[in-house]
């Protein structure tokens, strides 16, 4: 009959008028993300970064892009190379975390701010520095090792690059990464040292700092 669909329609709005609503006031009010939450912007640790590109090879639509040339002073293949050009246009990410799960070293994670909001798509070409300066709160997606921590990266304090690995950071320290850039460990981190996964007992050891002689060889 006419008018019944009007009167079914008017019985749900009467339904809910009374329940509490499920949308906030954004910004003033904001819902709790989960620690996985795969924001608008990356986490990078340039420390644990070999520049493999692996990141760059499996993002599927290509839009990270990264350019590098060989460290004086870990020249041999395989060892580092210094990073010049590391962008990402987030304004084409699908933000699918193909590139994270891609990075043999965890140097890169997603991050969880999600208002990068900006007036051109220039704009919205993360760029190295970019990377460099952003606070270090990593989303724990693909990450277990931060998600067994507890670690929460709206409510956690930023994280530096010798704890947010799967491996002893030393490793990395004298392999990788850490050896090339010297910024002190904080004290709080000494004695909190990840697990060592066994296949990097041996590697852990420090290595004999190399004599002059020997570096100009
Ligand atoms: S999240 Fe996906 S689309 Fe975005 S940069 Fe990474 S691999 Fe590419
Ligand atoms: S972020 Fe990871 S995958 Fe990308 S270049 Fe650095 S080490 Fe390689």
């Amino acid at each position: 009959m006419y008018g019944i669909a009007m009167a079914k329609g008017l019985l749900v709005t009467l339904k809910n008028l009374a329940k509490k609503p499920f949308t906030v006031q954004y910004p003033e009010e904001r819902v709790k993300q989960h620690p996985r939450f795969r924001g608008e912007e990356f986490v990078w640790y340039e420390e644990r970064c070999t520049g493999c590109a692996s990141c760059a090879k499996y993002c599927p639509l290509g839009i990270i892009k990264i350019v590098t040339t060989p460290s004086e002073t870990a020249p041999a293949e395989g060892d580092k190379y210094r990073l010049e050009v590391f962008d990402i246009a987030i304004n084409q990410c699908m933000f699918c975390g193909l590139c994270v799960e891609a990075c043999p070293y965890d140097a890169l994670f997603m991050g969880s701010g999600f208002e990068q909001g900006q007036y051109s798509r220039k704009e919205m070409v993360i760029g190295i520095d970019q990377l460099r300066q952003a606070e270090k709160r990593p989303s724990t997606f693909f990450r277990p090792q931060l998600e067994d921590a507890g670690y929460d990266p709206k409510d956690g304090r930023p994280l530096h690059w010798e704890e947010v690995g799967r491996e002893s950071w030393q490793w990395h320290q004298r392999e990788k990464a850490g050896m090339m850039i010297d910024r002190p460990v904080p004290s709080d981190l000494l004695p909190q040292e990840p697990p060592v996964d066994s296949s990097f007992v041996e590697d852990s050891q420090a290595a004999p700092a190399p004599t002059p002689g020997e570096e100009a060889e």
